[in-house]
C-alpha cells in the first residue's frame, strides 16, 4: 500500500480519543439570522451565546447600508489594500475608527484573528520578547510563537509576575511588548491596564491591548476599555478593536500613531497577503459605528441585565461570576457536568453553548453565557429558572 492509504489512520485515532474523552466538538447549525432567539435543529431557543453584545448583528439599518454598499461598490473588493482594493469606502472607515477611538490613525484587517497575529509579527521577530497574560485570545499567543521573539507567560493578571519577568530581560537588547486582552473572553473580568501601563512605561516596553469585547460596550460612548478620555495614545500604543461583536458586521482594526499604522502598511504580511475585505462590509460597519455611538441606552441595558441575572444566580446560591461584562461565565469544572447543565437548559429553551479545553484550561468547563442589549428582562428571569431546574436535576 503507498504512504498515503495509511495517511489518515492516525488521525482517526486522535479523534477517537477525543471523542472518548467528550471533547469532540460539532457544529450546531443555526438556521435563522443572528438575535434574541435563534432557531437550531428546528426549534427557536432564547440565545445566551453569542458575542452580538449590542443586538446590532440583525439590524436592518446596519443591512440597508451593506445593500446600498453592494449597489454602489459591488460584491468583491477584487485585490489587497496595497494592489486595488482599497475604496473610498474602506479609507472613511479607518478615519472614523480612528475619530472614535481619538487616535491619529486606524488600519482595518480582515479579522481580529488576522489583525493580532498580523501585528506581532510585523513589531516582533527573533532577538526581541513577548510577554503575554495565560489567558490571552488564542490569535494573541499564536501571534507571539509565530513571531520566534523569546515567549514568556505570565499568570493571569499576575502583575508581579509580569514585573519581575520583564524587569529580568529589560537589559538584553531586542524590543519588548506586553500583551493581553482588554477584557478576557472566555472569563469576562478586565485586564489591570493601569498597571500594565506602567510596567511597559517603566521598562521601555509596548503594550497591546486586544479590546474585541470592550469596544463598543465599555466607555460613555462605547469607546471601550482603553478610554481615550482617560489614556493617551503612548500609554497603550496598540490597540486591537474587532468589528464581528458588538459593531454587528465583521473584521477588525488597529489604531495607534502614524508610524505604527505605516509599518503595519509596510510590513504586516497579514495586511498585505490578502484581499480587501468587500467594501459594503466597510459601509456597513460606518454605519454600525454611529449607531454604537449615538444608543447608549444598548450599554445600559445590557449593565441592568448582568445586574439582574448577577442576583438571580445568587438567589440560587450559585457562585456569582466576578465579571461584570456582558460575559458571565459559570465554570462548572467537569465536562460531562457542564455538557449535561447544557443540554438541560437546551431541553428549556434556552441556548447555552458549553466551553471545554483546550479552549479554556483543564477542569474549568464552563456555560459562558453572554448577554446582548436584544434581551429583556424576562429572558434573564427565564434563564436564572431554566439553571435552577438543571442544577436541581
Ligand atoms: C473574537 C476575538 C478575536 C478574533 O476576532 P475575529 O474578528 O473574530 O477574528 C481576537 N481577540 C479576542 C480577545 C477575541 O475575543
Amino acid at each position: 500500500m503507498s504512504k498515503h492509504e495509511h495517511g489518515f489512520r492516525d488521525l482517526e485515532a486522535r479523534l477517537d480519543v477525543l471523542r472518548t474523552r467528550q471533547l469532540f466538538r460539532t457544529r450546531r447549525i443555526v438556521e435563522s439570522p443572528q438575535g434574541r432567539e435563534i432557531v437550531v435543529d428546528g426549534r427557536s431557543l432564547l440565545n445566551f451565546s453569542s458575542n452580538d453584545y449590542l443586538g446590532l448583528a440583525s439590524d436592518p439599518r446596519i443591512a440597508e447600508a451593506f445593500q446600498e454598499g453592494i449597489r454602489t461598490w459591488g460584491s468583491g473588493s477584487g485585490a489587497s489594500h496595497l494592489i486595488s482594493g482599497h475604496t473610498a469606502a474602506h479609507h472613511a472607515l479607518e478615519e472614523e475608527l480612528a475619530d472614535f477611538v481619538e487616535r491619529p490613525r486606524a488600519l482595518l484587517f480582515g479579522s481580529g484573528y488576522a489583525a493580532n497575529v498580523g501585528v506581532i509579527n510585523a513589531l516582533l521577530s527573533i532577538g526581541d520578547q513577548v510577554f503575554e497574560d495565560r489567558l490571552n485570545h488564542a490569535s494573541l499567543l499564536d501571534g507571539g510563537w509565530i513571531s520566534r521573539a523569546d515567549f514568556q507567560w505570565f499568570e493571569h493578571r499576575d502583575m508581579d509576575q509580569l514585573r519581575c519577568l520583564v524587569e529580568r530581560g529589560a537589559d538584553r537588547l531586542g524590543r519588548r511588548l506586553i500583551v493581553s486582552d482588554g477584557i478576557f473572553s472566555m472569563d469576562g473580568d478586565q485586564c489591570r491596564l493601569d498597571e500594565l501601563i506602567a510596567i511597559a512605561q517603566r521598562t521601555e516596553s509596548w503594550l497591546q491591548i486586544d479590546d474585541a469585547h470592550g469596544i463598543g460596550v465599555y466607555g460613555p460612548h462605547g469607546k471601550g476599555t482603553v478610554d481615550p478620555a482617560r489614556y493617551a495614545t503612548q500609554d497603550v500604543p496598540v490597540l486591537i478593536g474587532t468589528l464581528g461583536k458588538a459593531f454587528g458586521t465583521a473584521g477588525a482594526f488597529v489604531a495607534g500613531e502614524e508610524a505604527l499604522i505605516e509599518t503595519l502598511v509596510q510590513r504586516s504580511r497579514n495586511y498585505i497577503f490578502t484581499t480587501a475585505m468587500p467594501a459594503a462590509l466597510a459601509c456597513a460597519t460606518s454605519r454600525s459605528l454611529k449607531i454604537v455611538q449615538q444608543e447608549s441606552w444598548r450599554r445600559s441595558r445590557l449593565t441592568s441585565l448582568v445586574r439582574r441575572f448577577q442576583k438571580g444566580v445568587q438567589s440560587l446560591e450559585l457562585p456569582v461570576p466576578s465579571s461584570c461584562s456582558p460575559i458571565q461565565p459559570l465554570v462548572l469544572g467537569g465536562t460531562e457536568m457542564t455538557l449535561s447543565v447544557a443540554r438541560s437548559l437546551e431541553e428549556q429553551g434556552c441556548f447555552v453553548v458549553p466551553i471545554r479545553p483546550p479552549t479554556v484550561p483543564v477542569d474549568t468547563s464552563r456555560l459562558r453565557i453572554t448577554f446582548t442589549a436584544a434581551h429583556s428582562e424576562a429572558d434573564v428571569d427565564r434563564l436564572v429558572d431554566a439553571l435552577n431546574a438543571a442544577y436541581t436535576e
